[in-house]
């Protein structure tokens, strides 16, 4: 019989075990931590899962914030705190992330020490973040395959013609005229209302609607040369397992043929295939190869999707509906429903990094994501990393190596031209180079000119006292361009007109100094009045087409000498050009970060191989004023492995990645002095937390300290092993106080740069 004191003392016990289900919950907001919440009243609890996103007031006001449910818990000891309650599920039943996407996410944050809430937020397109429902993907269908092209009727109309209120179909019949064959897509973001102009024009009879692509126009597999094909049987023996491989092979070597054949594999078994390119909108050519050798819809996410297209793309990926996904950095998080294979070209690209909020690695991500997908990895490029080259040394990864340039094509030859003996007079072009452009251009063959600046001149100078147009809110220079008349920052954007004379001795004559991009054009057009001059930068393509309808004019023989930034650099095919002429390669050879010659070796080698795709050998022609520095005399005469090999050798004696681990501290203050203040506090509170082998360096100012008013500094933090490193940073941040308006920090793991 039970007494009544045991009766009193079994409840209280059974009161004591009342479980309570906590949602831990991802807020988009710069904490450390997620968040714990109560469910929603009468919602079944059993059927939540990690990936649905939910509705909660946050904060002191209370304000509503879309969150990620992460997972669980049953908790007995909490009965006492005060939680609040979410106010709703808004992917119920079914999750909108998928575990293996979410997982993902939850290691990158810790990786990269960035806020979860954050981190989930960068991975979802902006309509999902919104908290709007998730649209099934079924009632998606057809859309991302809808092309329109133009008639024969189309073609006779001149757009001019139209009426003052039909600019708008004008606009877009001028368009179609252009480039024959267009897909909603590519339409829909300029044009206000683009579908009822796209009916207009059908109306009329200019245009139509052309659904699903003729599969005679799909192209076949090329027969494979030998290391083409090992590289393809290599990956198709390890499908369905983590088999990382560095794709090392020159410029025009059939990497993307490779890719393409292993595809076609990885679609036979009825998997997805996720392929990152560094650039999407500049090289529409990598895309188009896809579309021409599979008829499957592709999931391309390029910047100029709209909000609802992008979702769109997303989910058809996720649905498994896209068995081909194409996109730049943040695709690296695209949910698959079968993944089969990760594509990451150009692997050394620095745009794979985020260089703002968030700061992750995509290609590093695509390698973790493959490994826990246990499924290949090809990082494909001419210029291979260091980082990448450094895991083949350590046999992590496979090296697939393609030595030959495929089809007739063979290597080009390079010269130095040295300035130094040159008049400065001159300007831009070497009586050298001038030479050997009229020999192009009297063969009809074009010419590649790079120049790693825009604008028309990068200083502004009086000769009389010295003075130099600045920046007032950067340690920079003003840059003059000439299409604005203005001056212009490139690191924050102020401008200013040209001065006519000198603020500060009031000479009536200021100097132009230097060469930029629209400088070089000018000069072209003087010297070879006769020739078709494209300059290509992101100021003559900031126009949505302009890209577009310069590599056509390019490709179809009507442009004959190309001058243009990095922008040019980047897996672009040029099979008539043959000359390639370097203007001014020497900012780059010296330079304080540990990464520059590595950078300035890609370039260099990357625009080399713009040169003689096809039947034409190519030559380029490097205009320096170094001609014995040791990084292109090695680059020149024994090949990128070879200067690579000898950079990897430096970086281990100088104690850099890869053989060491680096994170960045950056702080930013108002006040000048102030970031670095707040770095030597931050630096006192990590000393008792080291353990093992971590060294911290500075703080000091950043090499350009002042940007658009704010004062930057720096703390660098090398350890030996990556755990020393991330077990300082998971206990050190949290300590740190938050940001202010007056003072901002941010961590940067494995920095690409310490600028
Ligand atoms: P990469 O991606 O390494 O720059 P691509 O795959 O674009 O090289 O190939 C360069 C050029 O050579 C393309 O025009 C391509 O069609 C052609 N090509 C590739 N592989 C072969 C092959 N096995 N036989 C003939 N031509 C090829
Ligand atoms: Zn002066
Ligand atoms: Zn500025």
């Amino acid at each position: 019989m039970l007494s009544l004191y045991s009766l009193i003392h079994l409840f209280s016990n059974l009161n004591l075990v009342k479980i309570t289900l906590i949602l831990q919950i991802a807020i988009p907001t710069p904490l450390y931590t997620h968040f714990d919440y109560l469910p929603p009243a009468g919602i079944e609890t059993n059927l939540l899962c990690p990936g649905m996103r939910v509705r909660v007031p946050f904060g002191r006001t209370n304000r509503t914030y879309v969150g990620m449910l992460l997972g669980t818990l049953d908790d007995s000891t909490t009965s006492s705190r005060k939680l609040k309650s979410a106010l709703n599920i808004i992917d119920f039943p079914y999750p909108v992330l998928p575990a293996d996407v979410l997982d993902l996410l939850k290691w990158a944050s810790q990786y990269y020490h960035h806020p979860i809430g954050e981190v989930i937020a960068t991975a979802l397109p902006k309509i999902l973040n919104q908290g709007k429902a998730d649209l099934l993907a079924e009632t998606l269908e057809g859309k991302l395959t809808v092309e329109w092209v133009i008639t024969t009727e189309g073609r006779l109309i001149e757009p001019t013609s139209l009426r003052k209120n039909q600019q708008r179909q004008a606009l877009l019949l001028s368009l179609f005229q252009q480039h024959t064959l267009l897909t909603e897509n590519e339409m829909v973001v300029d044009l206000p209302k683009p579908k009822d102009v796209l009916r207009q024009l059908q109306k009329k009879g200019w245009i139509e609607r052309q659904v699903a692509k003729p599969k005679a126009s799909l192209t076949s597999p090329l027969p494979l040369n030998s290391a083409q094909q090992q590289a393809v049987d290599r990956v198709g023996a390890h499908f369905n397992q983590f088999y990382p491989c560095l794709l090392d092979g020159v410029t025009g070597s059939g990497k993307t043929e490779v890719y393409l054949q292993i595809i076609q594999q990885v679609l036979a078994q009825g998997q997805q295939a996720l392929i990152l390119v560094p650039e999407i909108n500049l090289t529409p050519q990598m895309v188009n190869r896809f579309k021409q050798r599979f008829s499957v819809p592709i999931a391309v996410f390029h910047s100029k999707l709209n909000d609802q297209e992008r979702l769109q793309a997303w989910l058809w990926a996720r649905e498994g509906k896209a068995p081909i996904v194409i996109g730049t950095r943040s695709a690296v998080w695209t949910p698959l429903q079968r993944p089969g294979l990760l594509v990451v070209d150009e692997e050394h690209d620095p745009s794979y990094k985020q260089q703002d909020h968030f700061r992750y690695s995509a290609r590093d991500i695509a390698v973790i994501r493959a490994k826990r997908a246990q499924v290949p990895i090809l990082l494909g490029s001419a210029t291979p990393s260091l980082d990448s080259l450094y895991n083949v040394h350590q046999r992590r990864y496979q090296h697939l190596i393609l030595p030959e340039r495929a089809g007739a094509a063979v290597h080009p030859k390079y010269h130095i031209v040295d300035l130094r003996s040159q008049p400065p007079s001159q300007g831009s072009l070497s009586p050298q180079l001038k030479q050997a452009i009229l020999a192009r251009l009297a063969h009809q063959q074009q010419v590649l000119l790079f120049i790693n600046r825009r604008g028309y001149a990068p200083v502004l100078l009086c000769y009389q006292c010295g003075w130099v147009a600045n920046c007032t809110h950067c340690d920079a220079r003003l840059i003059y361009h000439e299409a604005t008349r203005e001056l212009l920052c490139h690191h924050c954007g102020t401008t200013r007109p040209l001065d006519q004379e000198c603020p500060a001795c009031h000479h009536t004559k200021v100097h132009l100094i230097g060469q930029g991009t629209e400088r070089v054009e000018e000069t072209l057009v003087k010297t070879f009045p006769q020739a078709k001059i494209l300059r290509i930068d992101s100021d003559s393509t900031r126009n949505k087409y302009a890209m577009r309808t310069m590599l056509e004019q390019i490709h179809a023989g009507e442009a004959d000498i190309l001058v243009g930034t990095q922008m040019l650099a980047k897996g672009h095919h040029f099979p008539k050009v043959t000359l390639v002429g370097v203007l001014n390669l020497d900012s780059g050879l010296y330079s304080s970060d540990f990464r520059a010659s590595e950078r300035t070796a890609q370039l260099l080698v990357q625009v080399a191989g713009r040169a003689g795709r096809a039947e034409e050998p190519g030559e380029v022609i490097i205009q320096t004023h170094y001609p014995a520095h040791p990084l292109l005399t090695r680059l020149i005469h024994h090949g990128y492995g070879a200067f690579a090999e000898a950079a990897l050798t430096e970086r281990q004696q100088t104690e850099f990645p890869p053989y060491t681990r680096l994170a960045l501290l950056r702080a930013e203050a108002m006040e000048a002095k102030k970031a670095t203040e707040f770095l030597w506090l931050a630096k006192q509170q990590a000393q008792p937390l080291i353990q093992g082998a971590v060294t911290l360096w500075g703080p000091v100012a950043a090499p350009m300290e002042k940007r658009g008013d704010w004062f930057r500094a720096q703390l660098l933090l090398q350890a030996i092993h990556r755990e020393a490193l991330h077990r300082l940073l998971a206990q050190w941040l949290p300590t740190l106080p938050a940001a202010s308006a007056k003072l901002r920090w941010s961590l940067d793991v494995d920095p690409q740069e310490l600028l």
